[in-house]
């Protein structure tokens, strides 16, 4: 990889994590929101878990582009945790904090091998969005 794509994807990352934190920072708010309308108890709490789940699914996505960035500065960027090839430039683009290239991830969505929690829902963040 160049230079200039690694400050392409280090630019992306950064820009990623900040709207994730800010994400996060108003959501604390919004999750620990309290109305004293006993209509209302069962859908808030409704919507504090869902907001709880949001909250765990952005939780583990930051971690995810803050090890990005750690590999982005230890030099190891863009190469895929479990084989070792070069992920795909299109891949980086569209997920750019993926540790795995699309055979293994692939395979970890499969459950094939061992990944930390988080991986594939963040797969599904990145095409959604
Ligand atoms: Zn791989």
């Amino acid at each position: 990889m160049t230079q200039t794509e690694l400050n392409k994807y280090k630019a992306m990352l950064e820009a990623k994590q900040a709207e994730l934190s800010a994400g996060l920072r108003n959501r604390e708010d919004i999750a620990i929101e309290k109305t004293p309308d006993a209509i209302d108890e069962v859908q808030l709490a409704g919507e504090r878990e869902l907001a709880i789940r949001n909250l765990d699914r952005e939780s583990n996505l930051l971690r995810n582009v803050k090890g990005a960035l750690a590999r982005v500065a230890d030099g190891s960027y863009g190469v895929c945790l479990h084989c070792d090839e070069d992920i795909k430039p299109k891949r980086l683009d569209a997920v750019p904090w993926t540790k795995y290239c699309i055979t293994c991830q692939e395979a970890a969505d499969r459950h094939e091998f061992e990944t930390e929690s988080g991986d594939t829902v963040d797969d599904l963040l990145a095409h959604a969005a």
